[in-house]
């Protein structure tokens, strides 16, 4: 189970669908039009443009039987097809905690990287984009193992009365956690670009499924009885998911 990311605020209709590699959530656009499509959007996500009238039931056997090419979009994707369009440059603009960050670029014989007063500081050997992005993402991750294990427990704590999953850190470009039929829990470091409250939804969303392997109703009423809130803070998730 892994929660994959939406790039755009949830929808009133959405279409949910099992794949492989995870849940993926398809808002659906309706529209005055008479055949339903699933249309790959410039960042990479998808939608489902469908005829104002016709039953979410018909839209989602439709998204179902395109299953296999949904998935293979995704594994382009993962390969890199699509990459986001950040920059690595001196000045390009990241976001850490939900708060937009200028790059501040040095060339330095060892990596460092600290943040604060608008700035990401990065020192790296090489100031090319490849090196940049790589030292960018060793602060993610750095980042990533300082706050996260802290979400975990605080919200474990709140779940259950067990002992605490495995807990790995990772970049991933589709997915922002999951969590494993063997109970590891796995974080992209591109969390810590979103705000705290979505952070949480995330940690929560891995948590729960420690107890439920699937989104059943109860799955989400267990993450409702921690997060009444939930989808708000989903909403929030609009930060770049991959590097
Ligand atoms: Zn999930």
């Amino acid at each position: 189970m892994s929660l994959l990311k939406t790039a755009q605020p949830l929808f009133a209709e959405e279409v949910l669908v099992e794949l492989e590699v995870g849940e993926l959530r398809i808002p659906v656009q309706r529209q005055s039009r008479k055949t339903v499509a699933l249309h790959v959007l410039r960042d990479g996500s998808f939608e489902v443009r469908a005829p104002n009238r016709l039953p979410i039931g018909v839209i989602r056997s439709f998204v179902h039987s395109r299953r296999d090419w949904l998935q293979e979009r995704l594994d382009s994707l993962e390969a890199g097809e699509g990459a986001l369009a950040l920059q690595y440059h001196d000045g390009a603009v990241h976001h850490f905690l939900g708060e937009p960050y200028k790059l501040k670029l040095m060339a330095a014989t060892r990596w460092f990287a600290s943040v604060g007063d608008g700035e990401i500081r990065l020192a790296t050997n090489k100031l090319d984009e490849l090196s940049v992005c790589k030292a960018l993402q060793k602060f993610y991750l750095r980042e990533a193992e300082v706050r996260l294990p802290e979400r975990v427990v605080f919200w474990h704590r709140r779940l259950f009365n067990r002992d605490l999953p495995e807990l790995k850190f990772r970049a991933m470009r589709s997915r922002w956690g999951s969590c494993a039929s063997h109970g590891g829990i796995m974080l992209n470091i591109s969390l810590l670009r979103a705000p705290l409250p979505a952070i949480d939804y995330v940690v929560v969303h891995e948590l729960c499924h420690l107890q439920h392997f699937d989104h059943s109703p109860a799955f989400h009423a267990l993450v409702g009885s921690v997060l009444p809130d939930w989808k708000a803070r989903a909403e929030l998730l609009t930060v770049p998911c991959g590097f």
